[in-house]
């Protein structure tokens, strides 16, 4: 287990007047970092907040990536920008397409790491899955990712660079001139940063990729439209609420400190009292924006009858909603789903006790898309690939 008690980040707030060596990646840059970087570029101090306002509607309204695309803007211009820019996002390797719609997308990003995303559409919107870290910190007993070190966090152009790659693969950019929405509902609705990685050991990056995310000249996500979920990292839990405003889950998953030290380790730091404590001090929550308790159901391990008695218990006085996840096998998994007349008896028993509690339908398993489901599989053909050279007395 690695140390969960040294978060990593890696701040991009504000550039410095010293600029790096080679052009700079406009995406991820908040509207602030985006006006130093202009102004130490040369753009007049007056000029810049325009600028910043016309080339970002270029590029998160409108899915521009050449910079001679934009009109309203001169020559001249143009032609310093893409000299001391480049509007780079992750490049997609692969991408696989689930009987049932869902699309898992592996993309690659700097240092040739790979992340997998995953598109669920439905009928009344379409939410996209993103990472925010390579590997994860944590190691939770239920999850692939974990079973994957953490290789490093993702830039905030990274993380955003996952929306915009979805979109151009749905075809979701107004044209130039047009409003988002123009062309009838969104296919790309709402974000869960729920894929790979634990979202608050890379605070600040999360941050400014949800306010691009959530910027209203831009993309244009409401932020009740974007879910973060923790695995109970407490002392950055009021700082969503404070500095993102997005709506919360928590991985919860156990009823007892001893199961829950098991299945979600980081326990072992911020115990379920300390944690329920910081929910019940989550500044944005209310009746109508509830946190979202994520429940894996495990076969005989979390799923009796008392554990589902033990967790109403436990969140009352929690405006909530728990969200049961059947448990998605994986290769080498250490536990099995629970029956499915078990964990309906189980909803049953939240549901009597005043709480919602959908059953999430499994999405995109043929693909190893569904939750909990996903690795880098880059990562493992690497090691066969070379474990094969070896053998074979190759490189
Ligand atoms: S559930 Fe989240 S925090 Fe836990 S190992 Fe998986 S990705 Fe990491």
């Amino acid at each position: 287990m690695t140390d969960s008690t040294a978060p990593i980040t890696q701040d991009v707030m504000t550039i410095p007047r010293k600029l790096p060596e080679g052009p700079i990646n406009i995406v991820g840059l908040t509207r602030e970092a985006l006006r130093d970087t202009l102004i130490a570029q040369g753009t007049p101090e007056k000029q810049a907040k325009m600028r910043v306002n016309q080339i970002w509607q270029w590029v998160y309204q409108w899915g521009v990536r050449d910079f001679a695309e934009m009109t309203n803007l001169s020559k001249a211009y143009r032609t310093e920008l893409a000299r001391n820019f480049v509007i780079e996002i992750p490049e997609m390797v692969s991408r696989q397409v689930s009987a049932d719609g869902t699309r898992k997308y592996l993309v690659r990003i700097a240092g040739d790491h790979e992340v997998e995303v995953v598109y669920i559409p439905e009928t009344d919107r379409g939410t996209l899955c993103i990472s925010s870290q390579v590997g994860c910190t944590l190691t939770c007993s239920f999850c692939h990712t974990g079973t994957q070190k953490l290789v490093r966090n993702l830039t905030a152009g990274e993380i955003i660079g996952q929306v915009m790659m979805a979109r151009d693969d749905l075809g979701e950019w107004p044209e130039p001139g047009q409003g988002t929405g123009d062309n009838g509902p969104r296919l790309l609705s709402n974000i869960v940063l729920m894929g790979m990685g634990e979202p608050l050991y890379n605070f600040d990056n999360v941050r400014d990729a949800m306010k691009i995310a959530m910027d209203g000249e831009g993309i244009s996500l409401s932020r009740r439209r974007i879910t973060l979920s923790t695995s109970g990292v407490v002392p950055e839990i009021a700082k969503t609420a404070e500095e993102i405003g997005c709506m919360l889950a928590v991985s919860f998953h156990a009823t007892t400190d001893e199961v829950r030290d098991k299945l979600v380790p980081i326990n072992k730091k911020w115990n379920i009292a300390t944690l329920l404590d910081a929910l019940r001090e989550y500044p944005k929550v209310s009746n109508s924006e509830r946190i979202t308790f994520e429940y894996v159901m495990l076969k005989d391990v979390n799923d009796s009858d008392e554990d589902a008695r033990r967790l109403v218990q436990l969140i009352k006085g929690i405006p909530a909603k728990i969200n049961l996840i059947p448990f998605n096998e994986w290769p080498g998994a250490p536990h099995q789903r629970s029956d499915w007349d078990r964990i309906e008896k189980f909803a049953d028993i939240i549901y009597k006790a005043g709480y919602a509690s959908p059953i999430r339908t499994p999405r995109g398993e043929d693909i190893m898309a569904a939750c909990g489901q996903l690795k880098s599989a880059s990562e493992r053909a690497r090691k066969s690939r070379r474990q094969i050279e070896s053998e074979a007395g190759i490189g």
